[in-house]
């Protein structure tokens, strides 16, 4: 189809009729390449991190109540794992260097290097400067699930997390408290920085547990109940000596609603292990990342 001629002097708006080129068809066709292909990344050492999980030994149970939030620490080398111990539960983790939390994990990047969602053998990278892996993910319960009729899948790097400000823009300026922003904020004051840097520390998260994807038609971000049960889990190793902070969602399972007290909700368990020494024994934390951060001065 020609495009039609715009009448001068009527500016109006573009429609899609008018804008619509001869080739739209051959351009729509042009086969994609992926933005970052990530088969030069260093792999991850899963056959030692798989044999270092089968003679770990719990040092540390963190229950996170719902819509609350609970800080704990992993030192490099260590595992970590999130369970729903009573039923199903979307958990919003972030997580920082234990000893500088600047360097703090980094979705948007994890997102472009893994995908939308997060598998065994993906890593959640740190930000820049840094850019290094922060964890491997090492096992998951749900990995059974992959990709459903709606394009579905579980452990998102896709959605934020929910906070009090959207749901103010959404709902003409009704306050709640319980997001899981506010929950991390809150937790974060707990574990000793002021309200401010606190809440400016708080990142957008790995959403375990949950699953979302985007509509085929408006690409619009959904989220539907977690397809977790009692007893599911994911399993990290701390490629670096971590700080993590989990909030468990006032959505409980994601499937209806969230940013309210409305959902039934579910405790969430934290337990970090020590790996098994002699399996780890020589392992080393990642360097930070090799730019020269000259940046063409
Ligand atoms: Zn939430």
């Amino acid at each position: 189809m020609s495009p039609i001629p715009r009448s001068p002097g009527s500016p109006g708006p573009l429609s899609a009729l008018e804008t619509t080129p001869a080739d739209a068809d051959t351009r729509r066709a042009v086969a994609p390449v992926i933005c970052y292909p990530n088969d030069s990344l260093p792999p991850p050492e899963l056959a030692r991190y798989h044999a270092a999980r089968a003679n770990m030994t719990l040092r540390h149970r963190l229950m996170i109540a719902p819509r609350s939030a609970g800080v704990f620490e992993v030192p490099a080398g260590g595992i970590f794992r999130i369970s729903c111990p009573e039923g199903s539960q979307v958990g919003d983790l972030n997580l920082f260097h234990a000893a500088n939390p600047d360097e703090r994990f980094y979705s948007g990047k994890t997102r472009a290097l893994h995908g939308t969602h997060l598998g065994v053998g993906d890593r959640m990278w740190s930000g820049f400067p840094y850019l290094r892996p922060m964890a491997t993910m090492i096992a998951d319960t749900l990995a059974w699930y992959g990709c459903d009729a709606y394009g579905g899948r579980v452990h998102d790097v896709i959605g934020t997390r929910c906070d009090p400000y959207t749901h103010a823009l959404l709902s003409g300026g009704a306050q709640y408290h319980q997001c899981c922003h506010s929950n991390l904020t809150r937790a974060l004051i707990g574990d000793g920085f002021g309200a401010q840097r606190a809440e400016a520390l708080v990142h957008d998260v790995l959403n375990v547990f949950m699953c979302t994807g985007f509509t085929q038609d408006s690409g619009q971000y959904f989220m539907k109940a977690s397809p977790a049960r009692q007893g599911d889990y994911v399993e990290f190793i701390a490629e670096i000596a971590l700080k993590g902070v989990l909030s468990a969602c006032p959505g409980g399972d994601c499937g209806t609603v969230h940013s309210s007290d409305q959902a039934q909700c579910h405790p969430l368990l934290v337990e970090v292990f020590e790996a098994d020494p002699e399996v780890m024994a020589g392992w080393r934390s990642p360097e930070v990342n090799g730019y020269d951060r000259s940046h063409g001065m």
